[in-house]
């Protein structure tokens, strides 16, 4: 038997608009993004990406000074000091709209997903306890300490590393007045020299460094497992809804007057007007889900590896372009290297003595595993003990 679904607003031609624009307007998203964020890097400093980039910023710029000159200095100023705040200053803006997001989507889940599942289940249980969790690691994130180095610390900072020779040397910061620990880096933003710095996070509104680093770790696992959960969760609600109503079997009428079989895509217009909430928490977290997905491997990456995003951004975005930079770290990437066989040597024979063992030396420096050219970064000390660097308390 055949059931229409009346519905004017959601004809042929105006479906096919929505989910054409909606389409154009991801693929300009997601292409100006990688544009803006990938197009300096040595891969795409001199192709086509590269020159989008430039040309992007170049318009920028050119858009900015013809909008300053246009509008009254009064205006620029607030403009430029709002900016210059958001942007440039420690604000909690972003923590804001991660508490703006959080409990907006605990409640649309509370009030439109839960009913599905006849209230507190298994399913609605596991969400809140995720949520619970991620708010937990939200906030330690921003309150612990990062690493901060005082002239107190200074010396047990010190110790922690030693100079590579390439991306830390030997160098005073100009604002703590004290030589800077290998690995550390003064954070702009919240005026403090950080130890194993990583990055300043505008989420949690602090720096991420050596003590707070695996809190953070913790916090974008557990958001990426908390948005594939939603997702998953909302997703099967949708499916339920389709199903109980049996929409799948139906037809709808178009402008033409004409019947037609309703496809996904009727469908995914039909859930985004009639249950705006769900269709909004679903994108949200798919969107999140993706992201905090990529975001995390990118980090298990620099674990494995043993470097902060700030060492793998200079590493990326000025390692092989700047000859005497890329000239030094092969030298000093060999020296780390021949540093590394002579101690492994040592230690070597150490044991041998210790064994009295007649195993030959070489055998044995064979099977301690040095890292490929490839993987290995200034502070590379073996998958294991990366691992445990950054996770030790
Ligand atoms: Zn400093
Ligand atoms: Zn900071």
């Amino acid at each position: 038997m055949r059931t229409d679904v009346q519905s004017s607003a959601l004809s042929k031609s105006k479906r096919m608009d929505f989910l054409f624009m909606a389409f154009i307007y991801t693929l300009i998203f997601v292409t100006l993004s990688y544009v803006v964020f990938f197009g300096s890097t040595d891969f795409h400093r001199t192709g086509l990406v590269g020159f989008l980039r430039r040309k992007l910023f170049s318009v920028s710029h050119l858009t900015k000074s013809t909008f300053e000159k246009c509008v009254p200095a009064a205006l620029t100023g607030i403009i430029r000091s709002a900016t210059t705040y958001l942007l440039f200053k420690r604000n909690p803006c972003i923590q804001l709209l991660y508490g703006f997001l959080m409990s907006g989507g605990t409640a649309i889940y509370s009030f439109k997903v839960i009913p599905y599942f006849d209230k507190m289940n298994t399913f609605s249980i596991v969400t809140y306890i995720l949520i619970a969790i991620n708010v937990m690691l939200f906030l330690v994130c921003c309150t612990h300490d990062p690493g901060v180095i005082k002239v107190t610390n200074h010396t047990e900072y010190m110790n922690d590393y030693n100079p590579d020779g390439v991306y830390y040397t030997t160098q005073e910061c100009s604002t703590c007045k004290f030589i800077k620990p290998a690995r550390s880096k003064h954070c702009s933003l919240c005026d403090v020299c950080v130890s194993r710095f990583d990055h300043h996070c505008s989420w949690v509104n602090n720096c991420i460094g050596k003590k707070n680093y695996k809190f953070f770790l913790c916090f974008i696992i557990s958001t990426a497992i908390l948005c594939v959960y939603g997702t998953l969760v909302t997703a099967v609600v949708f499916g339920y809804i389709v199903l109980s109503k049996g929409l799948i079997t139906m037809n709808y009428e178009a402008y033409d007057g004409k019947h037609y079989p309703v496809g996904i895509r009727f469908l995914t217009q039909y859930l985004l007007v009639r249950q705006p909430l769900l269709a909004i928490l679903f994108l949200v977290v798919l969107f999140f889900g993706v992201a905090m997905t990529g975001f995390s491997l990118f980090h298990f990456y620099l674990v494995l590896t043993n470097q902060t995003t700030n060492e793998f951004y200079k590493r990326h975005y000025y390692g092989k372009s700047h000859p005497k930079l890329s000239r030094q770290s092969k030298i000093v990437s060999s020296q780390t290297e021949k540093t590394m066989i002579r101690t492994t040597r040592r230690r070597t024979l150490t044991r041998n003595k210790e064994t009295s063992s007649r195993t030959s030396t070489n055998d044995v420096v064979a099977t301690e595993k040095l890292p490929s050219p490839r993987t290995s970064t200034p502070y590379y000390i073996g998958i294991w003990r990366n691992i445990t660097e950054v996770m030790r308390v």
